[in-house]
């Protein structure tokens, strides 16, 4: 066997997930609307790689969702990063968000790296372990518990920004409570076939208001948890 080609798979591994591979990702999030340069930014760093299967990581940075086990999926990276930038909206600085769905753990290392305070719930044990592990080996400081995040997490509220992973028919009342004065909540809105990305603000006296961001397609809110 010549060098070249003992060398071939590794030198593709590396360039599939490399930083030009990356930036080219960022551009195209840029082309289709993305324009906060903290969010982009965000993006760029996170190795999002690392937070799917390894024979998945060579399509870890394209602009798609992928599976991620137990049916479940990371989120395309156009919608994280619509999702994210809805949060910094109107020169708004969130500084404690609470995350449902933590799935990957990719969309909670995204709000890390913009400084955020993570807190996140997911419903699925093994999910959540896998998450927690990949949080541990970036050195990220993610709060995370195993439930049913359709609660929330009340101790630990209320919260400048929560984010909603999975679909549900209608917005959960138990977490717009948990959403501070001034703050945002986005959460996609609508059955299995057609959702809406659903953004809601609550003003410093409590009043709330709604708008529809994108159509999307999430997986459902469950309830319940499973090991
Ligand atoms: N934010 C994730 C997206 C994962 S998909 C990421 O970046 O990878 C949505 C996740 O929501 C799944 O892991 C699913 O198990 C979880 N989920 C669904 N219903 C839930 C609930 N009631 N409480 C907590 N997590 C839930």
């Amino acid at each position: 066997m010549n060098l070249r080609m003992r060398l071939q798979p590794e030198a593709i591994g590396t360039g599939m997930t490399s930083q030009r591979v990356r930036d080219r990702l960022v551009e195209r999030l840029r082309e289709n609307g993305i324009r906060d340069e903290r969010v982009l930014n965000a993006i760029r760093t996170v190795p999002r790689h690392m937070f799917v299967d390894e024979a998945l990581a060579t399509r870890a940075y394209e602009d798609t969702a992928l599976p991620i086990g137990h049916g479940q999926t990371i989120s395309q990276p156009w919608v994280v990063a619509k999702m994210t930038e809805a949060l910094f909206d109107e020169g708004k600085t969130p500084a404690k968000v609470l995350e449902v769905g933590t799935g990957s753990g990719y969309q909670a290392a995204i709000l890390a790296a913009l400084g955020l305070e993570v807190h996140t719930v997911e419903r699925i044990g093994e999910l959540l372990r896998t998450a927690r592990k990949r949080f541990r080996q970036l050195g990220m400081n993610i709060r995370s518990k195993h439930d049913d995040g359709r609660i929330g997490w009340p101790e630990n509220g209320p919260f400048d920004a929560i984010v909603v992973t999975a679909a549900a028919p209608a917005l959960v009342d138990a977490l717009t409570v948990q959403l501070a004065p001034g703050g945002t909540l986005v959460a996609p809105v609508g059955g299995p076939s057609s959702q809406s990305l659903l953004k809601l603000t609550k003003d410093a006296d409590g009043v709330v208001t709604q708008q529809s961001l994108a159509p999307v397609v999430f997986v459902p809110l469950l309830s319940g948890m499973i090991d």
